[in-house]
């Protein structure tokens, strides 16, 4: 997988994105308010994961060139399913290896691959850890090194943490504690020490080396400055943070949408072949501004004009925020026209649909599914020298979803997690 870390100072490429001044402009606010105070950890931690679907250009005949994989999107914060992924390949594994799906199914025994992400995820959180331990001897006085796990208040997606969690002490003997961020400031504090902010966990007089985000992704997880508060405090501890604000920042859809463009790209992958660079940018499919700059106001003119090729994604995350098709200019009717650059048009890809049952709450549904991969990756750098200290694939995950639904969140109630069959 090709992960594009993010060394490079960001602000930049943000003054486009100002218009969302409630969320991704918050984040970039409270980016600069822990700079003023004082960001002193050189090391970044990303886990991330990149999602794409199987697109089919009809107009072209040879199948080989007819079907390829296109991005999605790229997560740079709370990625989930990692754990859950790996139980539901191993289920599935278990079920068709022991004849349970009965001799139709014969066709699956031995072809279903497991992921193994559970294990994968807690690797990239202990090289952080590990890294933190090299250079910061445990505060005296204070018992062990530990990770914070971030969470939401009546966090449903437990279980997909706790394995990670689990697979983290097995592995490592490392402990992890979870806090919500309206409660960071009651349970932990700031300990200067050699003049950083020493993270500590104050119920186990811990000191903390890695803060893991699974919240902080969505306006909801900020309903009080409180929360906002707490961001800042944490960017400004010396713990390794998965990720930065930064590093948040830079999995926006409008980077992303930046990122598409070959000249912007090149200037991070100096390296990279032509022949390289141009497979890469076969993984994209057209991504547009909506602002008023020569290719905005041809994505204003698509947006009306052809609605039924598009999404307009606004700058969000964990789903259900984006306008499909025909509700494109509806909704954009909705909007004062100096609001539209806050959003970006995304080329719709078009995936080969298969006949197949989803379980989903009790209930079973048949008809014409796709699916989505998304590959996790690990990567750990230090900002300071912009030197990469860890960067693996740890598994995968595959959703997949009817059809007739145009979001394919599992959480977000439209899809299911399923196997990687491979023939
Ligand atoms: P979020 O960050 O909220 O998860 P995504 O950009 O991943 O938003 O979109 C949510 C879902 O919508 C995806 O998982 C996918 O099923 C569908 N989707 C998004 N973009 C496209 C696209 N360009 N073509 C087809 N489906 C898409
Ligand atoms: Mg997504």
């Amino acid at each position: 997988m090709c992960m594009i870390s993010p060394l490079t100072n960001w602000s930049n490429l943000f003054s486009v994105t100002v218009l969302d001044h409630d969320f991704t402009g918050k984040l970039y606010e409270s980016y600069v308010k822990a700079k003023e105070i004082g960001i002193t950890q050189p090391l970044s931690l990303g886990i991330f994961r990149s999602d794409y679907i199987v697109n089919e250009d009809g107009s072209k005949t040879n199948e080989e060139d007819s079907v390829s994989i296109k991005q999605v999107e790229f997560n740079t914060v709370s990625v989930s399913f990692g754990s859950l992924s790996s139980k539901v390949s191993q289920l599935h594994t278990y079920l068709a290896d022991s004849d349970t799906y009965g001799p139709s199914a014969e066709f699956l025994k031995g072809k279903t691959a497991i992921s193994k992400s559970i294990d994968g995820l807690a690797d990239g959180l202990a090289v952080a850890y590990k890294e933190y331990a090299k250079n910061n001897v445990l505060v005296s006085g204070y018992s062990k090194q530990v990770v914070l796990f971030i969470v939401q208040p009546g966090e449903r997606n437990v279980f997909d943490q706790r394995h990670i969690e689990y697979s983290l002490y097995n592995n490592y003997g490392i402990t992890s504690y979870r806090v919500t961020l309206d409660n960071v400031r009651l349970e932990t504090k700031l300990l200067e020490t050699n003049g950083v902010q020493k993270l500590i966990y104050t119920p186990t007089n811990a000191e903390v080396s890695v803060v893991y985000y699974r919240s902080g992704y969505a306006p909801t997880d900020y309903p009080t400055e409180e929360e906002w508060d707490a961001r800042v405090y944490l960017e400004t501890s010396h713990a390794i943070k998965s990720p930065t604000l930064l590093t948040q920042l830079s999995g926006a859809k409008k980077i992303q949408q930046i990122l598409t463009d070959k000249e912007t790209i090149r200037k991070f992958l100096p390296n990279s072949t032509p022949q390289n660079l141009e497979q890469l940018l076969a993984t994209f499919v057209d991504l547009y501004p909506m602002d008023t700059s020569p290719n905005g106001l041809i994505a204003r003119k698509l947006a009306q004009e052809q609605p039924e090729k598009f999404v307009l994604k606004p700058q969000r995350e964990g789903g259900g925020n984006n306008v499909y098709k025909e509700n494109i200019p509806g909704f954009l009717k909705t909007l004062p026209e100096e609001q539209w650059g806050a959003y970006i048009l995304m080329e719709l890809i078009k995936p080969p649909e298969f006949k197949n049952k989803i379980l989903r709450a009790g209930e079973i549904y048949f008809g014409g599914v796709i699916s989505e991969l998304g590959v996790f990756g690990t990567i750990l750098w230090d900002s300071s020298n912009s030197k990469i200290l860890h960067n693996e694939q740890v598994g995968w995950l595959l959703r997949s979803k009817l059809q007739s639904s145009n979001e394919g969140g599992v959480a977000a109630g439209f899809g299911c997690i399923d196997s990687v069959y491979l023939f």
